[in-house]
């Protein structure tokens, strides 16, 4: 891949291999295409992640915590911050998860088994 710096300014996204201009790929050679659509990937993923943990909590809040009527609205602001955080926390590990896959690393040695 590194030979193409040389002669053009324009290197192939690591993910969708589309040529771009260098400055447009970020650290591990995404183009913003790919990084938008893993990120909008993670963003999907994690809030159905995030509603399953407050539907937990949610039953967990009603059988063992069993509010009374009063503290009922507090308990449902507990439960949206905690619905929002998992979400966050799992965006970000998918995210994580899928540019680690992806790697210059990865794509070095990948190359080098194919040049012998
Ligand atoms: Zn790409």
């Amino acid at each position: 891949m590194k030979w193409r710096l040389g002669e053009i300014d324009e290197v192939s996204c690591s993910r969708c291999g589309q040529l771009n201009d260098h400055n447009d790929l970020d650290r591990i050679l995404w183009c913003k295409e790919c990084v938008d659509s893993v990120l909008s990937w993670a963003k999907a993923r994690s809030w159905v992640v995030g509603v399953c943990i407050g539907m937990v909590l949610c039953f967990w809040i009603w059988i063992v915590v069993k509010p009374s009527n009063m503290l009922i609205g507090g308990w449902a602001g507990t439960v949206l911050a905690a619905i929002y955080v998992s979400a966050r926390v799992t965006r970000e590990v998918l995210y994580g998860a899928i540019r680690m896959k992806t790697s210059p690393e990865s794509q070095v040695v990948s190359s080098d088994e194919e040049s012998y």
